[in-house]
């Protein structure tokens, strides 16, 4: 069986990437299949208290488009919101469904960052199609949000095959919590104890085994579940013992590896890796409004990492982020800091986002610099 895994645009590719790699360590009988087809929600996002349904006909409305030269599907809806019904969202895995002609058997699950008006944070219908919401797990589990993202790709896939509807599930799952795959978490923290466990309890065992739920699936989820427990703790070793991972740049470009965390890329922008560099080079902190006196230093990173050939977007950018009141150096700090908390927690990932120091109010990167290293490639 295929399980094809979309992303919409907004997901980090680097989440991405490592979800698809812990997921295809095993690969067997589920077979895990990445896509390259952009997916953008923009356009999905209507205003939750003002649609008005009585004027709104989703199935006239909902105009997908693919472009014949590069897959790029574009949705438009008619009003905005805030959040998107499941049932919206799930849409782009039935169209994903009949451009590519997929058979119902497969699963089709959807990565997305667009919030969903029941809050959930993960949703399976009765046809094989599911999307899991990828924001914000870093903050409350302290570890690589794949980590979670993953289980939650596992997890809905064998709520798929082993209830018949969203009423039976809701009857088999359990409201106590008690570390078992079919506890019912209310919020992304509360799914710590399931993936802690890895485990699925001696009653919903029975209940598999009276719907006859295919014991080499069963044996693929245990394993990957089982190797989600081991990083995790893993992570709490390493935090225990060693306190914070070793980092390598790596390249011309530096590419920035944490070793000590299974090697975990964390993939920045060129004015992102300006900015991170910019800090770096500068333990004992920078004041905010004194960036533009750094303006050569920023320009000369800059040039290290800028890739396009176009000289005024190059010199537009730079001025951007001499400006105080641009918030153009605030958006690379706060998207920076995402994408360290998205790969290794918030606990850990204090040691290296650039943060403001409350004695003296500089900004700068906690990290003590000897655990930094830099190689050729
Ligand atoms: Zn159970």
């Amino acid at each position: 069986m295929n399980v094809y895994l979309l992303k919409d645009n907004k997901v980090s590719e680097t989440i991405y990437d490592e979800v698809i790699k812990l997921l295809k360590q095993f690969n067997n009988p589920l077979y895990f299949i990445k896509s390259d087809v952009e997916i953008d929600l923009d356009d999905l996002v209507v205003e939750l208290d003002t649609r008005d349904a009585s004027k709104f006909n989703e199935r006239d409305d909902y105009r997908p488009t693919l472009s014949t030269s590069h897959e790029h599907y574009k949705i438009d809806f008619p009003l905005e919101r805030d959040a998107a019904s499941p049932e919206d969202i799930l849409k782009i895995c039935y169209d994903f469904r009949k451009t590519y002609d997929i058979a119902d058997k497969h699963f089709v699950i959807l990565l997305t960052e667009q919030a969903n008006n029941l809050n959930w944070f993960s949703f399976g219908d009765t046809n094989n199609n599911a999307f899991v919401h990828t924001s914000d797990w870093g903050y409350y589990l302290e570890c690589n949000s794949a980590y979670p993202i993953t289980y939650e790709v596992i997890a809905n896939i064998y709520y798929m095959i082993l209830f018949d509807d969203m009423d039976d599930a809701i009857m088999h799952t359990h409201k106590l919590a008690k570390g078992c795959i079919n506890d019912f978490c209310e919020q992304k923290k509360d799914i710590k104890l399931k993936m802690r466990t890895a485990d699925i309890c001696l009653s919903c065992q029975d209940l598999m085994k009276d719907r006859n739920f295919p014991i080499l699936i069963t044996q693929q989820i245990i394993e990957i579940m089982e190797s989600l427990r081991k990083k995790l703790v893993s992570l709490d070793t390493l935090i225990n013992q060693l306190g914070v991972s070793k980092v390598e740049f790596r390249g011309y470009t530096k590419k920035m590896f944490l070793i000590d965390l299974d090697n975990i890329e964390i993939k920045f922008t060129p004015l992102e890796k300006t900015v991170y560099h910019f800090f770096l080079n500068h333990p004992e902190g920078i004041m905010a409004n004194c960036v533009r006196d750094s303006e050569q230093e920023l320009r000369d990173l800059y040039q290290r990492f800028f890739n396009g050939n176009n000289l005024a977007s190059f010199e537009n950018s730079i001025t951007n982020l001499c400006d105080y009141l641009n918030p153009s150096m605030q958006e690379k700090v706060s998207s920076i800091k995402r994408k360290i908390v998205d790969a290794v927690g918030s606990r850990l990932a204090s040691h290296y986002i650039i943060e403001k120091d409350r004695n003296d109010n500089l900004y700068k990167i906690k990290l003590d610099r000897t655990k930094i290293s830099h190689t050729n490639n």
